[in-house]
């Protein structure tokens, strides 16, 4: 999608801090991080939110839960813990419209979250 900020980052026509990539998976630093370690894993395909997921999409949503779990060890967050989020929708605090599991770490989170 043309206007998508992320199928953007996904194609290359903007830039980001990429930190791993296949045919089907972007992993990217957040540009506004909200914890030490803040990194973005998305399906490189368009789809809105995790609400449009089909059974069709399983492969590529367990490649973005493992790419999240690789991140976590790359960015050495594992022994720490970290918190994988994807949030759905505007009243959940969605503010991009393109899936996107964001992986959190290096500080502790409160639950529940607000
Ligand atoms: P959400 O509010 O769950 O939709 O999360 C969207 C996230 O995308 C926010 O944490 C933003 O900081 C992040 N973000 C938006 N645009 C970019 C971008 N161009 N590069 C990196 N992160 C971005
Ligand atoms: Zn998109």
């Amino acid at each position: 999608m043309d206007d998508c900020v992320f199928c953007q980052i996904a194609s290359g026509a903007i830039p980001a801090k990429v930190l791993y990539e296949d045919d089907q998976v972007m992993a990217f630093h957040d540009m506004n991080p909200q914890a030490r370690v803040h990194v973005l894993v998305i399906p490189k395909r368009h789809m809105a939110s995790l609400a449009e997921a089909q059974d069709s999409d399983t492969a590529v949503l367990g490649q973005v839960m493992l790419v999240c779990a690789k991140m976590a060890q790359e960015c050495g967050i594992v022994e720490s813990g970290y918190r994988v989020v994807a949030n759905t929708g505007r009243s959940a605090g969605q503010s991009v419209f393109h899936l996107h599991l964001h992986v959190l770490g290096g500080r502790s989170f409160d639950w529940p979250p607000g």
